[in-house]
Formats: C-alpha cells, structure tokens, sequence
C-alpha cells in the first residue's frame, strides 16, 4: 500500500477546522493541518507493513517445547468507529514447536496492527493468528486490556473501565490446563 498523500490529507483537515468553527489560519492552527496528516499517517503506518517483513525471519531453534510468554506489551490503537485512541497492554504466549520468535518481533507483530484502525476484539485476534502463523505454534494466547478514550471522553463517560478481550488458538483453546496456567503466568 503505498504512503498516504500529506498534503490531501492537511486540505481535508483544514476543511474540518473551518467546519468545526475555527480559524485555521490563525498562529495556532497554521501548521496545525499538516501535523495533523504526519500524525495519521505514523499512527495508521500498519497499514504498510506486512508479517514477513516485520518478522525478518527472526526464529531461533529450541529443543524443548515450553510456554513462552511476553506480557506489558504497550499498545496504542485508534478505533474504528470514531477514530478517538485506545490505549494499554497486551500478553502474548505460544508454545513453541521447535523454533521460537525474537521477542522484540513480537512487540512489532502486536504494533503492526495496533497501527490501523481497530476494533478490540479483531486487534487481539490478529495477533494471535500472526503469531501462530510465523511461529508454528502448538498453541497460541492473546489477551489485551485497553481503555477506550471514545468510551472516557464521550458516549458514555465512563473512565474507569477497562475491557479485556481474549484469543487462544491451537492447545490453548483445546487444552484447559495449558489456558489456565498461560492465565496465572500472566496475572
Ligand atoms: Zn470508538
């Protein structure tokens, strides 16, 4: 996909501000509209990326087969339905079959999709069916916790909560011993 064009972008939020009652030529706002294009192009930059490349075969031979788990990944995300930010941590863990991922690939595979526009629940199976795919898995699990600014600033104001959305494939999904501990090793 190719990158998106800056300057159609800074037109249309210009076109915004003035629709919104401001004053776009104004000290303030002047350079306003093409931050406002740099800043959705860097937050929407997934779109761009593909696994191959963000995973740059980055895979290490293991002997034994155990649960790897990388938890307090951040996460910043914007929603799809009102474009406002969603934001917190997610916990991957897979057990390997043979070969593991460098870690900082998994901080990168869990960016490569929170820089999109995302709903909760499809961002947390993304992850999981990337991570399963590049890893060969025997089992996968996912679980993200976030608060939803369009949730905190609008709608129903509610500041507080939190929402947790789960994926688990492969053993994870069959296999409830190996769900309950991924569970406790990520608490
Ligand atoms: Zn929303």
């Amino acid at each position: 996909m190719k990158e998106p064009d800056e300057k159609k972008i800074a037109a249309l939020v210009k076109k915004l501000l003035v629709e919104l009652g401001e004053d776009p030529e104004r000290d303030g706002l002047k350079r306003t509209p093409l931050r406002v294009a740099k800043s959705l192009a860097f937050l929407t930059r997934g779109y761009r990326q593909n696994l191959k490349a963000v995973v740059n075969n980055a895979k290490f031979a293991s002997g034994t087969n155990h649960m790897v788990i990388l938890k307090d990944i951040e996460l910043y995300s914007l929603c799809e339905h009102h474009m406002l930010p969603f934001y917190g941590r997610c916990a991957i863990g897979y057990i390997s079959k043979g070969k593991v991922l460098g870690v900082s690939k998994l901080a990168r595979i869990v960016d490569m999709f929170a820089r999109r526009l995302q709903i909760q629940e499809r961002l947390t199976e993304e992850i999981a069916d990337a991570v399963m795919e590049e890893s060969g898995a025997e089992g996968v699990g996912v679980v993200i916790r976030a608060k939803h600014l369009c949730m905190m600033m609008r709608g129903v104001e509610k500041q507080n909560s939190e929402m947790t959305t789960s994926a688990v494939l492969g053993s994870f999904r069959s296999d409830e011993k190996v769900r309950s501990e991924f569970l406790s090793l990520i608490r």
